[in-house]
């Protein structure tokens, strides 16, 4: 089967020089859910806008980047960000429609789709993400946690194949935290999360990915690789608490 996503020698900079991403290599087969891990700056954001080609790169269409075998082109955007869904880091960049059952249906609506089954995807997402009977509210008085709701039923709504998510939990209360995790669970698509929330790595995500300064450090599973302190502690994280006593092997 061929891999949902895969990363050839990806490398990035910015119009300012900034090497962001510098030969990054790695493949996610077809329902994986792995942790993309690393401290501010080492270029996880990057890595993800690449993924569904909203960072091109300039000079070649090489193949860099692939999903499900076919490379991240310009012609085959449209087709890509079918099948990829990419949860920003702030929902301010990714809502831009008055109320929150437009911005919803903006992504299928995109698809060609009747509006009958527009409806009924924006119902089954808001109602996924708790928020049934939002439909009529102006999305710029949501709350952030709420703003990001609507970001995620918006990118559901598109039955993705893919989900990239950057930082989906790091302005969730508790609760928040919670459902938001249990929601992910039930989504079978294959899954990159970008995240500080290790716990979360450890609970939703067996294999996690370690950037630092544009490249892969580490990749492995994600209980071996919080275990090992010189690991994290080299590349600004921290063993989270809930492995405290677990002694990887
Ligand atoms: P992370 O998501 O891990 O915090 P980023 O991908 O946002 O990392 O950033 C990687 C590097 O690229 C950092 O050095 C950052 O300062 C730089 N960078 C990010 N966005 C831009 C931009 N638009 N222009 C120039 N440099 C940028």
């Amino acid at each position: 089967m061929k891999n949902s996503i895969e990363v050839t020698n990806l490398k990035y900079r910015y119009h300012d020089g900034t090497e962001a991403l510098r030969g990054v290599s790695f493949a996610l087969a077809p329902g994986e859910c792995v942790a993309l891990l690393g401290p501010n700056g080492s270029g996880k954001s990057t890595l993800l806008l690449h993924l569904n080609g909203l960072l091109p790169e300039k000079h070649s269409a090489n193949g860099a980047v692939r999903i499900h075998g076919e490379p991240v082109t310009t012609e085959k955007l449209a087709a890509i960000r079918r099948q990829v869904g990419l949860l920003f880091q702030d929902p301010d960049d990714q809502l831009f429609c008055p109320t929150v059952a437009e911005d919803v249906a903006f992504g299928p609506r995109q698809f060609g789709i009747s509006e009958n089954e527009i409806a009924a995807r924006v119902q089954k997402t808001l109602a996924q993400v708790g928020l049934a009977g939002f439909d009529h509210r102006a999305t710029h008085h949501l709350s952030h946690g709420e703003k990001r709701r609507v970001c995620l039923a918006g990118v559901l709504a598109c039955e993705p194949a893919v989900l990239v998510l950057d930082e989906p939990t790091s302005d969730l209360d508790p609760r928040g935290r919670r459902e938001f995790k249990a929601l992910l669970r039930e989504i079978p698509a294959t899954k990159l999360i970008a995240t500080h929330d290790l716990e979360m790595a450890v609970e939703l995500c067996p294999r996690a990915i370690v950037l630092d300064h544009g490249q892969i450090v580490a990749d492995g599973r994600t209980m071996q690789l919080l275990g090992d302190e010189a690991l994290m502690l080299a590349h600004g994280l921290e063993k989270p608490h809930i492995l405290w006593h677990h002694h990887p092997h």
